[in-house]
C-alpha cells in the first residue's frame, strides 16, 4: 500500500476512536446511586440483607481480628461492591420492565455473579491468555538459550532482542495476572492494577514494535526512541491512578497504542520481507478484527459472554501465534548473523 492509503485508514482508524461512547451511564442514574448509598448505610435491599455491611452487630460480641482496620477495610469493600451489584441488578430489572435497553455501570456492562466471580467467563479466558503467555514465554525462553547457539565469547545468544522480549513475557503474565482479579472481583485497586498492567504493557509492546521494526541496536539509541513513550505511558498511568480513572480517555490512549503498533509490524513485515511475515500479518488482522470488539462493545448475552469476554478468547490464538512468530524472528537473526559471522 501506499503512503497515502496508510494515513487515510490510519484517519479512518482515528475517526473510530473518538467516536467511542464514553461509558457508564448506569452509575450516573440518580436512582441507583440512591439505591447504593441506602444499602450501605442500612445493609439491605427490599428483603435482600448484604452480610458485609452489618458493622454493628459484629463489633458487639467480636473477637480481635473483626476489630482490625484491615479486616473492616476489608468488609466496607466487599459491602460497596455486593451493594452495587444489587442494586444494578434491581434498576436492571425495573428498567426492563419499561423497554429500556441494560447500561453500563462504572465501566461494566450489567453481569450475574458465579460464586466469587464476578465476570467468570471474562476471568476464565483471562487466566488461559496467562497461560498461553507462560508456554510461549518459556518455549521463546528454551530456545535462544538451548536449542539455538551462542555467541563463542560472551555465551549470549545472538538474538539482539533477547532480553526485551523476556520483559515482555513478565509485562504479558502481569496483565493478564490482574485481569483474572478484576474481572473476579471489580474493587477500585484490582480495577486500578489491572488498567495499569494493561496500560503498561501496551505501552512497552509499543516500544519494543519502535525498536525491532527500526532495527535499533544500541544502547543508547534504545532509549532515546523509549524514553518520550515512557514517559507518556508513565504519566497516563500516574494519572489514571491518582487523578482520575477516565475509561473513555483511556480506551483512546489504548487504541492509539494498539493501532500504532499494529500498523508499524504490518508495514514492516512487509518492506522487510521478512520469512515470517505470513504469521506477523495473520496476528495483526486477527488483533485489529479483535479490537472491533473492544470498541463495537455489547451487553453480556444472557448475563455472561460479552465483546469483552470473546475479545479475550480471540487473544488466547493470537498469543500462540505471536510467540511463534518471536521464536521464528529468533531463529532468523541467529541464522544470519552467523552467516555474517563467518
Ligand atoms: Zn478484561
Amino acid at each position: 500500500m501506499t503512503t497515502g492509503r496508510w494515513l487515510c485508514c490510519l484517519l479512518v482508524a482515528f475517526g473510530f476512536i473518538f467516536t467511542a461512547i464514553d461509558a457508564s451511564a448506569g452509575d450516573a442514574d440518580s436512582l441507583y446511586r440512591k439505591c447504593v448509598k441506602q444499602c450501605e448505610e442500612t445493609g439491605s435491599i427490599g428483603d435482600i440483607s448484604i452480610q458485609h455491611c452489618q458493622f454493628l452487630d459484629e463489633t458487639v460480641n467480636s473477637s480481635w481480628y473483626m476489630q482490625e482496620p484491615l479486616y473492616m477495610q476489608w468488609k466496607q469493600l466487599n459491602c460497596r461492591s455486593d451493594c452495587r451489584y444489587y442494586c444494578m441488578i434491581q434498576r436492571e430489572s425495573e428498567r426492563e420492565k419499561l423497554g429500556l435497553k441494560p447500561v453500563q455501570y462504572h465501566g461494566k456492562w450489567p453481569f450475574k455473579r458465579v460464586h466469587v466471580f464476578q465476570e467468570p467467563v471474562s476471568a476464565a479466558l483471562s487466566a488461559l491468555n496467562l497461560i498461553m503467555h507462560f508456554n510461549g514465554w518459556l518455549s521463546f525462553f528454551l530456545l535462544v538459550n538451548y536449542k539455538l547457539p551462542l555467541r563463542p565469547q560472551s555465551k549470549r545468544t545472538y538474538y539482539e532482542y533477547t532480553g526485551l522480549w523476556h520483559i515482555y513475557g513478565l509485562l504479558s503474565m502481569n496483565a493478564w495476572f490482574w485481569s483474572a482479579i478484576f474481572h473476579t472481583r471489580d474493587f477500585d485497586l484490582t480495577e486500578k492494577l489491572d488498567y495499569s498492567s494493561a496500560v503498561a504493557l501496551l505501552g512497552y509492546s509499543f516500544i519494543l514494535a519502535l525498536l525491532r521494526t527500526f532495527n535499533v541496536k544500541d544502547e543508547a539509541s534504545r532509549v532515546m526512541f523509549a524514553a518520550p513513550i515512557l514517559a507518556f505511558v508513565t504519566t497516563h498511568i500516574l494519572y489514571l491512578n491518582f487523578y482520575q480513572l477516565d475509561y473513555g480517555w483511556n480506551m483512546k490512549v489504548c487504541i492509539v497504542l494498539a493501532i500504532g503498533q499494529l500498523l508499524l509490524w504490518a508495514i514492516w513485515a512487509g518492506i522487510s520481507r521478512h520469512p515470517s511475515r505470513f504469521k506477523l500479518w495473520t496476528v495483526v488482522f486477527g488483533g485489529a478484527l479483535a479490537m472491533l470488539l473492544e470498541i463495537y462493545d455489547f451487553p453480556p448475552y444472557h448475563g455472561y459472554v460479552d465483546a469483552h469476554a470473546l475479545w479475550h478468547a480471540a487473544t488466547i490464538p493470537l498469543t500462540y501465534l505471536w510467540w511463534s512468530f518471536i521464536k521464528s524472528d529468533a531463529e532468523f537473526r541467529t541464522a544470519s548473523l552467523i552467516k555474517k559471522a563467518k
